[in-house]
């Protein structure tokens, strides 16, 4: 049988999810809950939904963990994916270079006034490679003793090691505690926390404070402050008032440390602006993304920085430079997918669509701010969040599937339930979500749904 008829056979979906149980040891899953719940096969993408073997649509609500900004199959980023291909598919990155590894560059350059950009292929790996140019910076400027980072409270950078020690989600860190180095942790300026009659306001400059005891009690140690503009992802949707931005900017540069904006999750207009940081008007020292910056086509990560950071490892010395490397670095067709991505911002109008698009569905998500189980109901840019009153036991797990019933992808962080769809979900989609949403929260809490582990993200 040719290659392409046996592809295109309608799988057997049991025969499937059993081989993928043996062979695939699926991300940030516990293996064993699959016994009782099945994986969905998957058979293909279209638009803002995503297809199972059997047909069975499902609305991709949470943009396949944050990265397909524009739905699955957007035909101009494929095109561009499939001309660079006929050209150069890889090349290594030392010693070479090419047309999209520089357009990407300058036009990233352009876009966040941070003109060197640094490449990697995810976005933990973007984490350390700012963590290391950072403390390397301080090296070169004969300040060795600046290698500490600061991060806050619920930070969440991604789980290689590095990165790891600079998050802190307990489940994700604690069986790896003995293999971290120590960062130190301030308090997360997170909104929910406020006080009866304190704005979120005040409370992003109550953080400060706290923020800049930590510096006063670690002087000439800290190399860099390490945080998620805005909103911290997987600490569930946690938002905060760019106030605390502009503190922490100020801050960095009275004790000299570097501002690192992981906007791996933020980045690329998901809370209203290009970058979330623009919002405080604040130009970070280094600026790293992911996730969405080839519309989820293929993995890629960018660290952008700053010229006098360039200019520190600039030197005849080879050991001063930053000798860091992966064997993907600015792999070309990756890079055509996210000059696709940057046109089709240009093109579209990407952010203000957005804001209309918001709007409108912000009236849609309503009905799921006036449930008598929702509270802190959050929204920003294209973020919506709300949280479960006493959610139980196994809340997260009940709630995917409950909602996958209905036809939708949401994945609950805790008793977090959060939407991120893609930005071209019509709205009939909207209103559809919307629904599913609603239905699928009474189910859980009434505990019709299967399964009792914890989904953590
Ligand atoms: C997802 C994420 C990361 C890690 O990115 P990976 O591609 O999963 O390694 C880092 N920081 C933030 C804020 C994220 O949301």
């Amino acid at each position: 049988m040719p290659v392409s008829e046996s592809v295109s056979q309608p799988m057997n979906n049991a025969d499937l999810l059993d081989r993928s149980r043996k062979a695939v040891w699926h991300p940030c899953t516990q293996m064993k809950r699959h016994e009782r719940l099945p994986l969905v096969p998957l058979s293909h993408g279209e638009g803002a939904w995503l297809v199972d073997c059997d047909g069975k649509r499902y609305l991709d609500a949470v943009s396949s963990w944050w990265v397909n900004l524009f739905g699955h199959g957007e035909p101009r980023i494929k095109a561009a994916i499939k001309a660079q291909l006929d050209t150069l598919e890889h090349a290594m990155l030392a010693g070479f270079t090419h047309r999209p590894v520089v357009e990407l560059s300058e036009r990233l350059a352009a876009r966040t006034g941070l003109g060197h950009a640094f490449y990697g292929s995810d976005g933990a790996s973007a984490v350390e490679i700012a963590l290391k140019m950072s403390a390397h910076y301080w090296r070169n400027h004969d300040r060795p003793e600046k290698h500490r980072y600061l991060h806050l409270g619920g930070s969440y950078h991604g789980e290689t090691l590095g990165a790891l020690g600079v998050t802190d989600v307990p489940v994700f860190r604690d069986a790896y505690a003995p293999l971290l180095r120590g960062a130190i942790a301030v308090p997360s300026p997170d909104w929910r926390q406020a006080a009866p009659g304190e704005t979120p306001e005040q409370v992003a400059l109550r953080a400060a404070l706290a923020l800049e005891a930590a510096f006063e009690r670690h002087p000439g140690e800290i190399a860099a402050l390490i945080l998620e503009p805005l909103v911290q992802g997987a600490a569930g949707m946690a938002m905060y008032h760019p106030a605390y931005l502009a503190r922490a900017r100020a801050l960095c540069d009275r004790y000299h440390a570097h501002l690192i904006a992981d906007e791996i999750a933020v980045g690329f207009g998901r809370t209203g602006t290009f970058l979330a940081c623009e919002q405080a008007a604040v130009r970070p020292d280094f600026v790293c993304l992911s996730k969405g910056i080839t519309g989820g086509f293929l993995p890629l990560a960018a660290v952008l920085t700053t010229d006098t950071v360039y200019d520190a490892f600039y030197d005849d010395d080879v050991a001063r430079g930053f000798l860091h490397s992966h064997s993907y670095t600015g792999n070309p067709l990756a890079c055509a997918a996210a000059l696709a991505v940057l046109d089709i911002f240009d093109s579209d109008d990407v952010l203000a669509r957005n804001r209309e698009r918001a709007a409108r569905w912000s009236t849609r998500f309503a009905p799921l701010a006036a449930h008598p189980r929702a509270r802190h109901f959050r929204h920003l840019g294209m973020i919506w969040a709300f949280d479960v009153a006493d959610a139980p036991a196994g809340f997260a797990s009940a709630y995917f599937a409950a909602a996958l019933a209905r036809g939708v992808l949401l994945r609950p962080i805790g008793g977090t339930i959060y939407f991120m769809p893609p930005y071209t979900m019509n709205d009939d989609e909207a209103g559809m979500l919307a629904d599913a949403a609603l239905e699928a929260l009474d189910a859980a809490l009434a505990g019709s749904a299967e399964g009792n582990d914890v989904a953590v993200a």
